[in-house]
């Protein structure tokens, strides 16, 4: 299996370094010491049960949750330090949700432009060019006076995607943004987010989609119960698996 050619080149630094990260809510620890990396240039794919911990993870990528212990560097800086400008670093991450979270009351172009303006502090007619191009990147340059509620959940998603990516982030992190997504209208999300992956985007993908993750994946993990039980290329996890676990649940989900 080979990963697909990457444009840009890869940085010594680690995009994301997680160590020996527990998160509590409550007594529930939900996870249990994770350890992992995603490096520059690379697209991991994260899959596992529902309850496992993944969004979680994903959500302590970039302190939308508060990690109980452990450390998560982030382009080399400590976001698990109190010192660090947690702003400025999230500004470096996009988010994409299963939801598409989307402002209704807001046309595509203003759901792009927002963020920009405010946090960037970018001029509107520099916000406006910017988001222009990103519609051009998802196929919906046609549709930027629409509201969200006049698209289908498959444009939505690909708005939220073109919104993240207006911000110009170094990174880029999605929690199922497919899973909302009515069978039809799931692959030409996949696509663009294949396209990203091929421009050299660092990704770190929450995914059921296991032929995105052969195909696209540098790395699938599988996590189960709070911890990582097996990683490795999609080759290995998703067509050897090694532990019971992982081969329980792939003979579920393939
Ligand atoms: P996954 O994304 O793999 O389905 P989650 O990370 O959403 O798993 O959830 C992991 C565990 O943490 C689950 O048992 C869930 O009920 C619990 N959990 C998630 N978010 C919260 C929360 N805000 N408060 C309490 N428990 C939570
Ligand atoms: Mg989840």
């Amino acid at each position: 299996m080979t990963a697909l050619s990457k444009e840009q080149p890869t940085s010594d630094v680690p995009a994301i370094e997680v160590s020996q990260l527990h998160k509590y809510y409550g007594d529930n620890e939900v996870l249990k010491g994770i350890d992992f990396r995603v490096d520059a240039g690379q697209v991991v794919c994260v899959i596992g049960p529902s309850g496992s911990g993944k969004s979680t993870l994903l959500r302590c990528v970039n302190r939308l949750e508060d990690p109980t212990s452990g450390r998560i560097l982030v382009e080399g800086i400590d976001i698990t330090d109190p010192e660090t400008d947690l702003d400025a670093v999230r500004s470096r991450i996009g988010m994409v949700f299963q939801q598409f979270n989307l402002f209704p009351h807001m046309t595509v172009l203003k759901n792009l432009c927002l963020a920009q303006q405010k946090v960037l502090k970018r001029s509107r007619a520099e916000a406006v060019e910017v988001a222009r191009l990103n519609l051009a990147k998802v196929g919906l340059a046609e549709r930027e006076n629409a509201y969200p509620a006049h698209l289908s959940g498959g444009q939505q998603q690909r708005v939220a995607i073109a919104r993240a990516l207006s911000m110009n982030p170094d990174m880029m992190l999605f929690d199922e943004p497919t899973s909302a997504l009515d069978p039809e209208l799931v692959g030409d999300v996949l696509a663009i987010m294949k396209d990203l992956a091929t421009e050299g985007m660092t990704m770190m993908v929450v995914t059921h989609e296991m032929g995105f993750a052969r195909e696209v994946g540098d790395k699938v993990v599988f996590m189960d119960g709070g911890v990582i039980v097996e990683e490795g290329t999609p080759a290995a996890v998703l067509g050897d698996p090694q532990n019971e676990r992982t081969k329980s649940f792939l003979s579920k989900v393939l």
